[in-house]
């Protein structure tokens, strides 16, 4: 069954606002996608009539939105393929996950001469917490390489490997190239290895359908709010098993089960991780997210965010000077671009007067751009809520700001 854009477009009202007079062309989805009013109505309707603190109350309105609360973390359960929910930890979301993971599984597992590898085309969120973690324990972070179009060199993984390597963390998808990384594979041959692996899913979760499970992956980030959710809310998954054996992060209520001056004892998982108020109407906002795409079926968005991802690598491969930065043979809907003689900000800063919002940058992955010897591109990234027709815009846009700048 394909998609009815038409309809699909209404369900997004900022999709109708005009940008300096011009309709919006919205194409900065990899940095964060815009909310369906599914999922604004349930944040106002919570608010409006059940707003009260989760898991602490006796009365209607606590237990309302623990309950919510709750049916959310079974939902992710189960988009996710999860064993058990609570396998499910709430934070605030990818980058506060791997900070998680990175200080309480570093605290129990990683010692002095220990190696981390990460690859060279991370997210700064899945670079710097190891960093930081090899810093405290004098480990060692290790590179795994990526080749000139973008694809991971897996077949050095295993060269990589020796008996002090602990942990791989990789990004599924990359925000900067679009390269749709061979997770399965990394984490098979990590586990041949005895070395556990964290998937970086925060560009994935709202274009492929995962399953843990079968991936055996042992942790998994994600944002809501690049899921058509909230800000501020995100998911931490991880195995029982190992979680169990993870000491607490962070302290304060509900991570503890009894507190005496001499000594606290820990609450079990999940709330072992989530101290404090969780952000519990975000929460209810995740889930409803996650209703909204199911509805629409992930192989769906899938295949059409690939048809427009087709249509613009062929199009925009026409503009003389134009280089694509990402050309793996297996890409998400994401193309990282450069015009020879036009800096990325002045791109970016054109297009926007066109009402076309791209991103501009490092994309926050200063390793990847190094790898390219640049300091930036620009970013186009879409959505299933894009068009055919705002490809077109954005094909007509760079092509006029080649000819006002004369090259
Ligand atoms: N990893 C990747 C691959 C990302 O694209 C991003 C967001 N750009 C992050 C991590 C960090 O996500 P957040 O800022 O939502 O924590």
């Amino acid at each position: 069954m394909g998609l009815d854009i038409k309809k699909i477009r209404e369900d997004f009202p900022i999709l109708k606002e005009k940008v300096h007079g011009k309709d919006l062309v919205y194409f900065d989805n990899a940095a964060t996608t815009h909310k369906p009013k599914q999922v604004i109505d349930i944040l106002s309707e919570y608010y409006s009539k059940y707003n009260s603190n989760v898991h602490r109350g006796v009365h209607y309105l606590s237990n309302k939105c623990t309950d919510a609360n709750e049916e959310t973390r079974i939902k992710v359960q189960n988009f996710i393929g999860a064993k058990e929910s609570c396998e499910i930890i709430f934070t605030r979301g990818t980058t506060e996950s791997i900070n998680l993971v990175a200080f309480s599984f570093g605290e129990k597992f990683i010692k002095e001469g220990d190696e981390i590898i990460v690859s060279e085309m991370e997210h700064h969120s899945n670079l710097v917490p190891w960093q930081m973690l090899c810093q405290r324990k004098n480990a060692k972070l290790v590179k795994l390489p990526f080749s000139d179009n973008g694809e991971l060199e897996i077949d050095l993984l295993p060269s990589l490997i020796n008996n002090n390597t602990k942990l791989i963390a990789v990004n599924h998808i990359s925000n900067a190239l679009g390269t749709v990384n061979p997770i399965k594979e990394i984490i098979d041959i990590a586990h041949q290895n005895n070395v556990k692996v964290l998937v970086d899913a925060a560009q994935s979760i709202q274009h492929k359908k995962i399953n843990v499970q079968e991936l055996d992956a042992d942790f998994l980030v994600f944002s809501a709010h690049k899921l058509y959710g909230p800000t501020g809310i995100g998911v931490l998954y991880g195995k029982k098993e190992i979680l169990d054996q993870m000491p607490p992060w962070q302290g304060g209520g509900e991570m503890i089960s009894t507190v005496s001056f001499e000594k606290s004892i820990y609450n079990e998982l999940p709330f072992k991780f989530e101290a404090g108020t969780p952000n519990f109407i975000d929460i209810v906002g995740l889930g409803s997210a996650i209703d909204y795409v199911e509805n629409i079926g992930l192989e769906v968005i899938d295949a059409y965010e690939n048809e427009l991802l087709q249509y613009a690598t062929e199009k925009l491969s026409t503009i003389n000077g134009l280089r694509i930065y990402g050309t793996a043979k297996n890409k998400a809907s994401v193309i990282s671009f450069l015009v020879e003689g036009i800096h990325f900000y002045d791109m970016g800063m054109l297009l926007d007067q066109m009402g076309i919002a791209v991103r501009t940058g490092t994309h926050c992955s200063e390793t990847t751009m190094q790898h390219f010897d640049i300091t930036g591109t620009v970013r186009a990234s879409f959505s299933f809520y894009n068009t055919k027709e705002e490809i077109d815009a954005l094909y007509n846009g760079i092509s006029r700001i080649c000819k006002m700048m004369g090259v």
